[in-house]
């Protein structure tokens, strides 16, 4: 039997509508089905840190995100008690971070996926992948009027988040795994102004971060170490005050504010799969998963839509075997995530910093250099190998034991 499709993408958020707007607008046939139906919320904070607006923007979608009326971010401020460490996360091309509401973002993603030609079918649950002589080669699934389909492509992108279907069907190899680290939550509040900053709390073994979001709200994120999650879980409320209360100049702006809803959230696991095999591929969280602390999965999921898109498109072109291109795309994500996965993991257990880095952060009042470096490490535009890279370090060290930077 015939495809009808190139591609069917399952899952339209951050990785599938990018995945899907970047094939049709190379012409191929591609169809692009969700079981929301947008505008769509989903569990998740929302920070999309510079180098994701420069794949926004590389895909003309930049500045009808400006225009949803986001605020701007263009500055991270560590806190750490005595002293802040406030930085630019961006370059000089792209110095600006958004916290845009997924309801927002993700409707913009799928809109332009839909411009570009993709067939878009929301409320459409997918219930099989459909395998042939070990090939996957489509789907089966019921539409949002109940009606029971199959259809057939080349390649199943499974773009379908952490539990994805494409993923439980093909068992891919996992790697690099860690357990659940931390138990990540948010709360939206008015009347709290950010003036255009990431807030983040350095606190003994609980984490605060807060940013400025869409229609005047700000989200209050908080997080404990996952040891903690189920004696926590049943009373979020008052273990997310307690967090807050930890950073006493915060908490006070936070009780000025006035409360909009409840809190949310959910821990993460940590790993990679492989994201390719015969007929199918995994981009986002499908194919790789990190704890949210350094909110990387947004941009996570713009490089996998943009690497992957061009990987079919060499296969599909003939520029390159399907083997090549899927194994340089694998290679591709794995070499630009692995520095900032580890980082990740580190600070999601919460710890108390060494005493290195206890000192390096020390070191750092002043030098707007070194805190610019070490916002735009935070936001993922250089890697944490580069940053922590010992000259960089002893640097540092040096500038401010000679009192350059005071
Ligand atoms: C608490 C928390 C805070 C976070 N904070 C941030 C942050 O600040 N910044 C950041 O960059 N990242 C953050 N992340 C991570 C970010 O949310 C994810 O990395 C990102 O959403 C992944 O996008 P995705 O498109 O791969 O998958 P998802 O967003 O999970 O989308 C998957 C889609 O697939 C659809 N789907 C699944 N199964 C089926 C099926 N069988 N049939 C049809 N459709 C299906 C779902 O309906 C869903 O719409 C956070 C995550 C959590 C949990």
């Amino acid at each position: 039997m015939s495809n009808t499709y190139d591609v069917i993408v399952v899952g339209s958020r951050c990785a599938g509508s990018p995945t899907a707007m970047l094939l049709a607008r190379k012409g191929y046939r591609v169809l692009l089905v969700d079981r929301a139906t947008f505008p769509s919320d989903t569990i998740s904070t929302h920070v999309v840190h510079p180098l994701a607006v420069s794949a926004l923007r590389r895909w003309g979608l930049a500045d009808a995100l400006a225009a949803t009326g986001c605020p701007p971010i263009a500055t991270y401020a560590f806190h750490f008690g005595k002293f802040v460490l406030a930085g630019t996360p961006g370059t000089a091309d792209e110095p600006i971070a958004y916290c845009p509401r997924r309801i927002i973002l993700d409707k913009l993603l799928l809109d332009a996926a839909a411009a570009a030609g993709a067939e878009i079918r929301e409320g459409f649950v997918v219930e099989e992948i459909v395998v042939e002589d070990g090939r996957v080669v489509g789907i089966k699934g019921r539409s949002k009027q109940g009606t029971r389909v199959t259809e057939r492509a080349a390649v199943v992108v499974g773009a379908d988040g952490r539990n994805s279907i494409v993923a439980n069907a093909v068992a891919p190899q996992k790697y690099n795994e860690q357990p659940a680290l931390l138990a990540p939550y948010y709360l939206y509040c008015s009347g709290l102004p950010m003036a255009g900053r990431y807030e983040t709390y350095m606190l003994r073994n609980r984490g605060l971060a807060v940013a400025p979001t869409h229609d005047g709200l700000t989200i209050v994120i908080v997080a404990w170490p996952y040891a903690e999650f189920a004696a926590n879980k049943h009373d979020l409320e008052s273990s997310a005050l307690a967090v807050i209360d930890l950073a006493p100049e915060f908490a006070e702006r936070f009780r000025a504010a006035k409360r909009e809803t409840r809190v949310f959230g959910m821990p993460t696991p940590n790993y990679f799969r492989k994201p390719y095999g015969p007929g199918w591929t995994l981009v986002g969280d499908a194919g790789y998963i990190r704890d949210p602390i350094t909110a990387q999965g947004i941009r996570d999921a713009f490089r996998d839509a943009e690497a992957c898109a061009l990987a079919l498109d060499q296969s599909f072109g003939g520029a390159s075997s399907y083997e090549n291109a899927m194994s340089n795309y694998q290679r591709s994500r794995d070499a630009s995530v692995l520095s900032m996965y580890e980082y990740t993991c580190k600070f999601a257990t919460l710890q108390a910093p060494s005493p290195e880095m206890r000192q390096l952060f020390k070191a750092m009042r002043g030098n707007q250099q070194a805190m610019d470096d070490f916002a735009r490490m935070n936001a993922g535009t250089v890697s944490p190998a580069e940053f922590l890279a010992q000259h960089n370090v002893s640097a540092i060290m040096a500038a401010a034991s000679a009192g350059n930077h005071r």
